[in-house]
């Protein structure tokens, strides 16, 4: 039978449609009122969904570049850093850190542990020589979201940095509020926004860092972007990714029309639809049961079969494009993405294509449990679906 492609990977996420066509349209220049016009508008609503009064900066690159530019504005080589790894995301942090000669103190926690923040004050408080402190937020890898409000608290004394790749636009991240001095995100996760776009925030405390910092940098140069910014219009030092910069302009209006508390709400929904859908089929999660888990939901592949085999199934037959393991749990887990664009039918859709794929497997599943427990989640919330 024909199928329709979803795309249910957490990065990149499918977009709305709006979305798709204002990449159809005419590229416009980047030094015009024109552009100025979008731009600005785009600045100020990046700031919303940030929920922060601080910098904003744009680049053309995915979020791995906007994460490159922090390590190159707020260091020296030889800064002692602390990174929580407790993820792929975390561990390519902690690779970037010591490519760029920063002396990182790592801590770490199996793939599907959150961060305890406990630990990571006693870290900080063991050694007074750590300047700053990096955390995932949702742990794109394992579906597992840190407490970031907590690990703020924890890390009050340093700069913070938070990547919120994923998670920026899902889970719940007051940028002022909790005091996090740098937060990255990328365009192609729960921005709704084609890939292509890094995003990073930068507070009073991280400028200066930045000021006493010696690290080489130039495309990603902190200051080069705040000068260009204070122009009026507002622009960028470098060429801007003109067509992605006018897509995500739409993408921000559909998000804060919704309301940002609206969204999170709708991304608690969902997460806890996908675990209800996982366990309801008699499948075992992967990583904690709780709402915060808001972004993306993973789950063990079950005894006797192939996960690369489980996957490619749900795609195939079914048209549904889920997320395998990375690293270690290559073929031992799978993903589904739920963070930006979806609604409570994609949930539904991708449990009962999962069902399916099972039973087609030679696993016993009852069809339908899954999506029973998933339908209930959302009757139950009395949200309207
Ligand atoms: C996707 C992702 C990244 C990497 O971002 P790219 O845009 O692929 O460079 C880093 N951290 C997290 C948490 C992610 O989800």
């Amino acid at each position: 039978m024909q199928n329709k492609y979803r795309l249910m990977s957490p990065g990149p996420t499918p977009i709305p449609p709006e979305v798709s066509a204002a990449g159809a349209l005419p590229i416009i220049h980047h030094r015009t009122p024109e552009f100025g016009e979008v731009f600005t508008r785009v600045n100020e609503n990046l700031k919303r969904v940030f929920m922060t009064e601080n910098d904003v900066f744009i680049y053309a690159a995915s979020g791995t570049g906007a994460f490159e530019g922090v390590v190159q504005n707020l260091f020296s080589p030889g800064d002692k850093v602390l990174i929580v790894n407790n993820g792929n995301f975390g561990n390519r942090w902690v690779k970037m850190g010591r490519a760029f000669g920063l002396e990182v103190v790592e801590l770490e926690y199996g793939w599907g542990q959150k961060a305890d923040n406990d630990e990571v004050a006693e870290a900080l408080a063991n050694d007074p020589e750590i300047t700053a402190a990096v955390c995932v937020s949702s742990e794109t890898s394992t579906g597992t979201v840190n407490d970031i409000q907590g690990f703020a608290k924890a890390t009050e004394s340093v700069v913070t940095v938070v990547d919120a790749i994923s998670g920026l636009g899902a889970c719940e991240l007051r940028t002022d509020e909790w005091g996090v001095d740098v937060v990255v995100a990328g365009s192609q996760k729960a921005l709704m926004t084609p890939p292509g776009l890094g995003f990073v925030s930068v507070s009073e405390r991280a400028w200066r860092a930045h000021e006493e910092s010696r690290m080489p940098r130039y495309y990603f140069d902190w200051t080069a972007a705040k000068k260009a910014a204070a122009k009026t219009p507002p622009q960028t030092p470098w060429t801007p990714a003109v067509s992605v910069i006018m897509q995500l302009d739409l993408a921000l209006r559909q998000l804060l029309d919704e309301g940002l508390e609206n969204v999170f709400e709708r991304h608690v929904l969902l997460g806890r639809a996908a675990r209800a859908g996982i366990k309801g089929m008699g499948l075992r999660l992967f990583g904690p049961d709780e709402d915060m888990n808001s972004a993306v939901t993973a789950a063990w592949v079950p005894e006797g079969i192939d996960g690369k085999q489980l996957v490619r199934a749900i795609f195939r037959e079914h048209g549904i494009q889920v997320a395998g393991g990375q690293g270690p749990m290559e073929g031992r887990i799978f993903r589904i993405g739920h963070c930006g664009y979806f609604d409570a039918y994609d949930i539904i859709a991708t449990i009962a294509a999962t069902e399916l794929a099972l039973e087609a497997q030679g696993y016993p599943v009852e069809l339908g449990k899954g999506v029973g427990a998933a339908q209930r989640v959302f009757s139950k919330s009395g949200a309207k679906v």
